[in-house]
């Protein structure tokens, strides 16, 4: 029997529900989800009386067609072990049962063996959510033993270098930016990541506010921009360096401010003297008059707001950089008005929210060196690792070295399992893939790390599949592992009080989303202050100085002996959340690249040509596109990229070196100097 499809106003009417978004992007945007048939068919931006005000009405298209990231031909359904060589990605379905079992003795035989930190946990924040991740998962691995893993593929350069000069103090809220006399976004794209602050600062210049946009490349806000600056990577500190000495030099520093809120501050100003405007020029390639044009800006206006972005952190340099841009304004005397001082993550805006299992005190493997750790038993102290489980990431996709981590997860001794979403470049290495829930699927909470905003999510729909989530997994490894104690939070409703604690959770009980307890838009010193010892802004910090090999603001020169002579960048894309959404990408990514650079080597001819861009760590064979706004010596690939996206199956991590940042040991995505030659088509 044929039954004929439902008419419109036959089909049954979906089922609207609200929730939050909780990928790694800054604004934690509020969703009206509709629901039909059990499927989520249209996901929007909640309404505003439901909405934390950030969303404003409109949220990215990626999660906005989220539906064929939930339903499509890449998402995992059931467990699999392998039936082919790695790298194939062929599967035979098994039980969860049987997965569990698995795992169970493959964690235990590396223990017997070897202990257990031969089993390395790995995960970043592909789901971020706060249950997701340093939850059950930190019960399982840490009283288990394993080695501990450093997240620091991201943010921990700008992490340290905010901890050590204001400790945990909440940003300017991105809403107050409209109230600005001038914004400088430095090393952010908001046009691809957190794009809510785009429509406010457009709102601010219409109400008269200056913009300046810091970033190799001309980014559409740049295009808008009343000046840009475009410094080669890796050089943003000698500019931010050359500000604070001319904020000294011509007494335009506020040291009635220093003197009653700061330290350090005779040190930062011995440092930044040797920072004149014509050095800093000839270091970063920013002509003379933008510098001092940057200045006239920024030590005439108030409020005067920096968003710092990440883009900084990513060099040889990076964590300085932060350090000495959050510093401007301390320096200038910015601070103490509505949209006066800097944002960078304001995560900090909910200190009183998590809950954290103590430490083993086992080794820890910084995330820009697993493919090191791999391949090379001696590449740090202890056993090598035979059971990596990796979680919430794509490290193929994602970390720096890609061919040594590649080499590692090819390695036919260790057993490694994949527990994700859909059917990334990792998990085809997979011994063992596990289906995991999605946000909409499961219990969680966002918290926003640029909206001030604590949401609690629900799942709107039953989870495909067999699809599990972190939770409930981690949960069944732990207690088959004997690991759990009795008053262990167990069911999502304790994680949830376990994270929040009572007040926060019957906030969020009674109004869906919760704000800090300064409120939505504090202004830092008056409503919030520096969270260090003793509450003042530490501008040498001396854990920052520590930890520097040659102290905090030194510069570290051009990288490489000049065989490569492209300065290769990878920032985000409006497709992607770093590299999730990667598989729904159409078509082939090409390398973009200054007019001049290319013609330089024959690329300038016929539809975006064929090239190979390469250096000592490996090579990407993909097109090449034109693109005048970037920085001549500036190429571009973008981050996030999937195998399938390139001709040789690799991306910019291939060409990443795994070196670490000053401070913060982070990656240096940008210090990948590469050459790129023509190839025939
Ligand atoms: S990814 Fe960012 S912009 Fe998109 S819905 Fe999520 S929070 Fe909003």
């Amino acid at each position: 029997m044929t039954v004929a499809d439902p008419t419109p106003s036959q089909a049954p009417r979906p089922t609207i529900h609200h929730t939050a978004c909780t990928l790694d992007c800054p604004d934690s945007c509020s969703l009206e989800v509709e629901v039909r048939n059990g499927r989520v068919d249209k996901v929007r931006a909640a309404p505003p009386d439901v909405a934390h005000p950030l969303t404003g009405g409109f949220i990215c298209s990626k999660v906005g067609r989220i539906s064929r990231h939930l339903y499509g031909e890449d998402r995992l359904l059931h467990p699999a072990r392998r039936a082919g060589r790695k790298g194939e990605g062929r599967l035979e379905p098994i039980s969860w049962d049987r997965a569990i079992d698995l795992i169970v003795e493959r964690m235990t035989e590396a223990k017997t063996a070897l202990g257990g930190e031969s089993v390395l946990p790995l995960s970043y924040g592909g789901s971020n959510g706060l249950l997701t991740q340093d939850t059950a998962d930190a019960i399982l691995f840490r009283r288990f033993g394993a080695s501990t893993l450093a997240r620091n593929v991201c943010a921990a350069p700008s992490t340290a270098a905010a901890l050590g000069l204001y400790g945990k103090m909440a940003g300017v809220a991105l809403e107050d930016y409209e109230h600005a006399r001038l914004a400088i976004v430095w090393g952010a794209n908001p046009s691809s990541t957190g794009i809510h602050l785009v429509p406010i600062l457009r709102a601010a210049r219409a109400r008269g506010g200056k913009l300046v946009v810091v970033d190799p490349r001309r980014t559409p806000l740049a295009k808008q921009a009343d000046l840009h600056l475009q410094p080669r990577p890796g050089t943003d500190l000698c500019l931010a360096l050359a500000l604070h000495r001319e904020l000294f030099r011509r007494g335009d520093a506020d040291l009635e401010f220093l003197a009653e809120h700061a330290s350090g501050v005779d040190e930062l100003r011995r440092r930044a003297e040797p920072w004149t405007f014509e050095r800093a020029a000839e270091v970063t390639g920013v002509p003379v008059r933008d510098i001092a044009r940057c200045y006239e800006l920024y030590s005439a206006s108030s409020p005067a707001v920096i968003r710092c972005g990440w883009g900084v952190e990513r060099n040889r340099n990076g964590g300085s950089a932060v350090a000495a841009i959050l510093a401007l304004p301390a320096v200038g005397g910015k601070f103490r008005v509505r949209a006066g001082g800097y944002t960078m993550s304001n995560g900090a805006a909910f200190r009183d929210v998590g809950r954290r299992e103590p430490s083993p005190g086992t080794r820890i493997v910084n995330m820009n060196h697993v493919g090191r750790v791999l391949t090379d038993p001696n590449a740090i102290p202890g056993p090598p690792v035979k059971v990596l489980f990796v979680y919430n990431a794509n490290p193929l996709a994602t970390l720096p070295n890609q061919e040594l981590v590649r080499r590692g997860l090819a390695r036919e001794d260790l057993f490694t399992v994949v527990f994700d979403q859909v059917m990334t470049d990792t998990a085809l290495y997979a011994d063992l893939v596990l289906p995991a829930t999605t946000f909409l699927e499961h219990d969680d909470l966002a918290m926003g790390y640029g909206a001030m905003v604590l949401h609690d999510t629900k799942p709107v729909t039953e989870p495909v599949g067999e699809a599990r989530s972190n939770l409930r997994v981690f949960d069944e490894l732990a207690d088959r592992l004997g690991l759990l104690h009795d008053d262990d939070p167990r069911s999502e409703g304790d994680w949830r009080r376990a994270v929040l604690g009572r007040r926060r959770q019957r906030q969020l009980a009674d109004e869906g989303l919760a704000l800090p307890e300064t409120g939505r838009r504090p202004i830092q010193f008056v409503d919030v202050f520096p969270h260090t010892a003793d509450r003042r802004v530490h501008l040498c910090p001396r854990s920052l100085e520590a930890e520097s090999a040659r102290g905090l603001y030194a510069f570290h020169s051009e990288p490489g002996d000049g065989r490569y002579p492209l300065a290769l960048i990878s920032p985000s894309v409006p497709q992607t959340v770093s590299s999730t959404f990667g598989q729904l990408r159409p078509g082939q990514v090409p390398l973009e690249m200054h007019p001049d650079d290319a013609a330089e080597r024959g690329l300038s001819r016929g539809d975006k040509p064929r090239a190979r861009v390469f250096n000592d760590y490996g090579e990407v064979r993909c097109r090449v596109r034109l693109n005048p706004d970037l920085k001549p010596g500036v190429a571009l690939l973008p981050k996030g990229v999937w195998a399938r996206s390139t001709e040789s199956g690799t991306n910019a991590c291939a060409l990443a070196p795994d070196t670490l940042t000053d401070i913060g040991a982070g990656a240096c995505f940008n210090d990948a100097r590469v050459e790129v030659e023509a190839l025939a088509d």
